[in-house]
């Protein structure tokens, strides 16, 4: 719970915000308490009220993050186009505050005569979403290109954080404790922009080609497995257009799970726990979950 939501916070708190909203799937129950920050220092003063054992869960696009019919006991942390700091720097930096979404520094870059970027484009989320899971598309890889850093802990100390603080590796990074991403700073390689930003506009066609990029889903359900693929694994089990409540396996893209009609949150986690154990079962293969799921089940 909240301390003393003083005069001092100039960010919005709302009581029972449906995380339905929030999120790419479409599902999710009611938070507590969910912020809106002013901006990072505001943020940093918000945090500093909350009780010590608050459960505090931060959310940007809400792209790789599945939330439980029963929704959040605790506090959700907004960041998505609110925390939206973009700065080209004197020595050809670039410093992004976590809220903004990946496909628009992607441009900002690429606009600024810089390339590399390209991948930021393909993935659907901010850039604190991006640093927590090392997003990465066609290639590219978010902590590639990270200089630092700039965190939150839960007393709003800001810390600057450098890669050599984080273990790194395919969807998946771990660092300090009860620290969250506010911003970072990213180094690109300068060149030829307006190729960059053609090159974007290719790789998205190709994947607007293979994958169901109108139905609401979270992308890969699935991290893939050494020197194979998920979504291969999961069709060879015959799995595509296998269905759940409203939840089905996507036949364009067998890793995508998509809310096809009115899913709840429960049929989408059964569903990813029967291709789970199928896959298992048939192929001999433990798939590794890459999206995030939290909340309570609902308790009807
Ligand atoms: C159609 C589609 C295609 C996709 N394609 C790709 C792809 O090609 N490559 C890829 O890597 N991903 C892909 N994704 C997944 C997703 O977009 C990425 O994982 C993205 O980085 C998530 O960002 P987000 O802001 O939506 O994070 P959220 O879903 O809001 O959160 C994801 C996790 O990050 C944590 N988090 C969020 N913000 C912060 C922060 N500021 N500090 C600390 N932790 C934070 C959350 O607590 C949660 O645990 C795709 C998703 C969709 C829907």
């Amino acid at each position: 719970m909240v301390k003393d939501f003083s005069a001092n916070i100039r960010g919005e708190l709302i009581h029972d915000e449906p995380m339905s909203k929030h999120t790419s799937w479409r599902v999710g129950g009611p938070a507590d308490c969910y912020f809106k920050p002013a901006d990072i220092r505001d943020l940093a003063t918000f945090l500093a009220t909350l009780e010590n054992d608050d459960p505090i869960y931060w959310v940007g696009l809400g792209s790789n993050l599945l939330v439980r019919d029963g929704g959040i006991r605790g506090t959700v942390i907004m960041t998505n186009g609110l925390l939206n700091g973009l700065l080209l720097m004197d020595d050809d930096v670039i410093r992004a505050e976590a809220g903004l979404a990946c496909p628009k520094v992607a441009k900002f870059v690429a606009k600024n005569g810089f390339e590399g970027a390209e991948f930021f484009a393909g993935i659907p989320g901010t850039i604190g979403g991006a640093l927590a899971m090392n997003a990465g598309a066609f290639g590219g890889e978010t902590w590639e290109k990270v200089i630092s850093v700039e965190t939150l802990d839960r007393d709003g100390n800001v810390h600057e954080r450098f890669p050599s603080e984080y273990e790194i590796t395919y969807r998946n990074v771990s660092g300090p404790e009860n620290e969250w991403f506010v911003a970072a700073k990213f180094k690109f390689e300068k060149g030829d922009g307006e190729a960059s930003l053609k090159r974007m506009k290719e790789l998205l066609d190709k994947r607007n080609a293979t994958q169901p990029a109108n139905q609401p889903s979270c992308g890969s359900v699935f991290r893939n497995p050494e020197n194979d693929y998920a979504a291969r694994l999961i069709e060879a089990c015959g799995l595509k257009r296998y269905r759940i409540g409203g939840a089905e396996v996507s036949e364009k893209h067998a890793n995508f799970i998509i809310n096809a009609d009115n899913a709840t949150a429960t049929d989408i986690e059964s569903l990813i726990e029967y291709v789970s154990e199928t896959v298992e079962r048939q192929k001999g293969i433990q798939l590794i979950r890459e999206a995030h799921i939290i909340g309570d089940k609902y308790d009807a």
